[in-house]
């Protein structure tokens, strides 16, 4: 089994999967963070170079089911991912988690792009809190009026051209109530964040919601086809386990 990672449910899948003598999974990361978790399985790293890479590496290494389990942003590995799978036979399964709902209390703007967030600030300067990676910042160089406190996992790469710009580097979870210190303490006005879902990055949401902060969310990308939270890929896998050792 090949499990395409860079969630938390890819970890829990391969923490299940781990545990089971009748499974081999490995899993593989784009290779873009630099000190990636540790993980219970075996994994490789960097693109298979497209669909073609990917169904040459589904056959080279007999896989029989093809896990989709990346970031329910990451929507090209997902399509590709759907195509290769079709094309190399293996059973495809994509795992995500749902969209954050907006709760009483909220005050949300949903927007469909990292460009439509910078125009959604509004023309009067605001201390924005940008935790949307690190890859897309350059896109509110349109909005350079703002202050910018951007968290990331990994330093920036490249200057995103912000003219008012701090950069904290930190890794989740996060608790509620060390979001609200942060938030206070950097006078934040909004939260700019991509709409990821899970329980592991929600705690500024709810840090935000007290604060009675708005808030402006980059709605997910379509995924390609239907999805299974952890356990129902789970149940999936065993039933698949079983139906091959009956031989069906
Ligand atoms: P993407 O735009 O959908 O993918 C770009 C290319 O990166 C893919 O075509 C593939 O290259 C390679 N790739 C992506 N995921 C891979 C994986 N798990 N294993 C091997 N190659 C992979 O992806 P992205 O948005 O840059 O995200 C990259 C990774 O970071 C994903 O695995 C995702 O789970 C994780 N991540 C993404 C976000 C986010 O907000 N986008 C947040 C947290 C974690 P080839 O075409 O050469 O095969």
């Amino acid at each position: 089994m090949l499990i395409l990672g860079g969630s938390s449910e890819a970890t829990a899948l391969a923490t299940a999967l781990a545990a089971r003598s009748d499974v081999r999974a490995c899993l593989s990361l784009a290779g873009r963070t630099a000190a990636p978790a540790s993980q219970p399985v075996p994994v490789r790293v960097g693109g298979f170079g497209g669909v073609a890479g990917l169904v040459d590496h589904l056959h080279a290494n007999d896989v029989e089911i093809l896990v989709d389990a990346t970031h329910p942003f990451a929507a090209q590995m997902s399509r590709h991912a759907a195509v290769a799978a079709r094309e190399a036979d293996c059973r495809f399964i994509r795992v995500s988690r749902p969209a954050w709902r907006p709760q009483p209390g909220d005050r949300w703007t949903s927007v469909a792009t990292m460009g439509e967030a910078a125009v959604a600030l509004g023309a009067t300067p605001r201390r924005v809190f940008l935790t949307v990676g690190r890859l897309q910042l350059d896109a509110f160089a349109v909005a350079p009026q703002h202050h910018y406190l951007v968290r990331t996992i990994d330093p920036l790469d490249a200057d995103p051209g912000l003219p008012s710009l701090r950069v904290i580097r930190d890794r989740g979870p996060f608790t509620v109530e060390a979001e609200e210190r942060l938030m206070r303490r950097e006078g934040i006005d909004v939260l700019v964040t991509k709409n990821s879902g899970g329980a592991a990055a929600a705690a500024k949401l709810v840090a935000a919601r007290r604060l009675g902060l708005p808030v402006v969310l980059v709605a997910r990308p379509e995924p390609p086809g239907p999805e299974l939270d952890v356990a129902g890929a789970l149940a999936l896998i065993a039933d698949h386990r079983a139906s091959a050792r009956r031989g069906v």
